[in-house]
């Protein structure tokens, strides 16, 4: 099937959740000719878990299918379209962010941080301007707001700074909740991307899984080994997923 959003690109589905399928380097591509014609555009990292909340909360579901580019972050998502006979690699978020960021440094467009600890935050932008030599990180800050009131101010500024590239790390689903109610407030054309955990990995305050989890596709047995309070939402959504998968697989097998 080919994207509305990219004719060039391909969109699978999972669950009746899209999937785009492009290299590294056409996904940016996209993203590129996007800022071209002045759009904002959200970028979902796709997962299980996040699926399987969107089949809870249908508000939250639509948000992830009306995004402008969703990537097979998940390793289960990867492995339900792969029983479809589509083999495809993961593209992990924090990759792909990590991707955006030199391109952002080499073409000296702008970007914000915004979310994680006050200081996981600091130390991700003081080592990604080391890792990126000229990247201009025009707005950061921490993703604990007090009110309400605080959290569109601090949306307000962060707008108001223009980034082309607005990394938000407050964990699913109040970084795609925050994308879509504060994206109308930014002026430049911007790519949003909801990253999860990132910030703790590039503050260097945690470590990513060994390259050999990475290689397996087993990032997700890592995060639950080390920190096992996501064992819980792991086995609330995973079997459901696998078996809603298997579900549909055998009912399009036999129709
Ligand atoms: N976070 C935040 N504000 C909140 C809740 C969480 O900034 O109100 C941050 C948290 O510190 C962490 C990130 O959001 O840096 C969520 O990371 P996690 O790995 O839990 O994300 P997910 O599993 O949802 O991808």
């Amino acid at each position: 099937m080919r994207s509305s959003y990219n004719e060039a690109m391909q969109t699978h589905v999972v669950l009746d959740y899209p999937v785009h399928v492009d290299s590294s380097e056409g996904l940016i591509a996209s993203l590129d000719k996007g800022l071209q014609a002045g759009r904002h555009q959200h970028v979902v990292t796709l997962n299980p878990e996040m699926l399987m909340f969107g089949e809870q909360d249908k508000t939250f579901g639509a948000l992830l299918k009306s995004a402008d580019l969703v990537l097979p972050d998940g390793a289960g998502i990867v492995w339900a379209l792969k029983r479809r006979g589509i083999h495809l690699k993961r593209v992990p978020g924090i990759e792909f962010s990590q991707a955006l960021l030199a391109k952002a440094a080499r073409e000296g467009l702008p970007v914000a941080l915004l979310g994680a600890q006050p200081d996981v935050n600091e130390a991700a932008v003081k080592n990604l301007k080391q890792t990126y030599p000229g990247l201009t990180i025009v707005y950061a800050h921490h993703g604990f707001f007090a009110s309400a009131e605080e959290r569109a101010q601090i949306a307000q500024a962060c707008a108001d700074a223009r980034p082309n590239y607005v990394f938000v790390a407050l964990g699913v689903p109040h970084q795609e909740r925050w994308i879509q109610e504060f994206k109308a407030i930014f002026q430049e054309p911007t790519v949003f991307v909801g990253v999860g955990g990132s910030f703790d990995i590039w503050s260097g305050l945690k470590q990513r899984a060994h390259p050999l989890f990475l290689k397996w596709h087993l990032e997700w047995l890592y995060r639950i080994t080390s920190e096992p309070f996501r064992i819980k939402r792991v086995y609330k959504t995973l079997p459901t997923f696998a078996l809603k998968v298997l579900f549909q697989d055998s009912r399009s097998a036999s129709s």
